[in-house]
């Protein structure tokens, strides 16, 4: 009687274990959400949407950058971050040039496009349309509405706390937004000259005029006869202040600086930078600071 007992209690103690084990791995399948950003503004986009959510996560695709996105080939390690992920939050307009390929090889990631709905630039020369929409902080809000709508859609487990959040990240971004609006009224129809294309919206949003830019594509110095014609511009409009920015060589900017008097400072994009909830802010902030700096000197 004994020994025939032995096998039945076995038998319904690993059936018990199986049970417990599926149930685990259930909620767990039902829970974790890999999210991963296409690159840093994107990133810190989502760290703010999802923060607080359990289970989900958010891991940036590309490493820390030298600079911006256009100029970046992704590696297979970074398409290996992929293999486990549910969600792809891409900026779109053209910033992530091997969006297709994700696509094709991940055909059950759901993509996000936070540029949906922005009406969008177009690019100088033969480009496209300019992909930097976050740079302007009414866009930046946009696109954070975006992601907590598509989030709440994706989970709806946790559809109020993405609501909670986003409207959280939005107020704070609108409060950011005012206050730059109405410190920088003052200088509203200013010229400035930039480094690479990144400012076109930011400009917009403040009334601030491009006069040049600097160099199109970052990374390719501009010629002789690009350098005499920004500093004919800088020269005939008595432009005083020129901006580089912080992810690339300002050898350009210091040599337009030196043949026309204009100082240059350095004006940020947001495309590098901390891993705080607030660093897209903390660094609009600082463009604030820099921008009244040099319209006032
Ligand atoms: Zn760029």
């Amino acid at each position: 009687m004994f020994i025939r007992r032995i096998p039945v209690f076995i038998l319904s103690v690993f059936l018990m274990v199986c049970y417990f084990v599926s149930i685990g791995n259930a909620a767990s399948a039902a829970k974790d959400i890999k999210i991963v950003a296409s690159f840093y503004p994107m990133y810190i986009m989502a760290k703010n949407v999802i923060k607080d959510v359990p289970g989900v996560s958010v891991q940036n695709l590309t490493p820390p950058l030298t600079g911006c996105l256009h100029d970046y080939t992704v590696t297979t390690s970074d398409m290996r971050k992929l293999a486990d992920a549910q969600v792809f939050v891409a900026n779109g307009a053209g910033m992530e040039s091997f969006l297709d390929k994700i696509i094709a090889q991940h055909p059950n990631l759901k993509i996000i496009q936070l540029s949906a709905g922005i009406p969008l630039i177009k690019g100088g020369g033969n480009e496209g349309d300019n992909p930097h929409v976050w740079v302007s902080i009414s866009n930046a809000i946009i696109q954070v509405k975006n992601l907590g709508r598509a989030m709440e859609e994706f989970d709806p487990d946790h559809k109020e706390l993405y609501a909670k959040n986003t409207a959280d990240y939005a107020a704070k971004l609108e409060a950011l937004r005012q206050k730059m609006h109405f410190e920088l009224a003052l200088y509203k129809g200013r010229a400035i000259i930039t480094f690479h294309e990144a400012f076109p919206y930011f400009a917009e949003e403040f009334g601030l005029k491009i006069a040049a830019v600097i160099e199109r594509e970052p990374g390719s110095e501009p010629s002789a006869k690009e350098l005499a014609e920004t500093i004919e511009i800088v020269k005939k409009n008595g432009i005083p202040a020129l901006f580089s920015e912080p992810q690339y060589p300002s050898a350009a900017a210091q040599a337009i600086a030196r043949e026309t008097g204009a100082k240059v400072y350095v004006l940020d994009p947001a495309v590098t930078g901390s891993d705080d909830y607030d660093a897209y802010v903390n660094i609009m902030e600082n463009n604030l600071k820099i921008l009244k700096l040099a319209f006032r000197n």
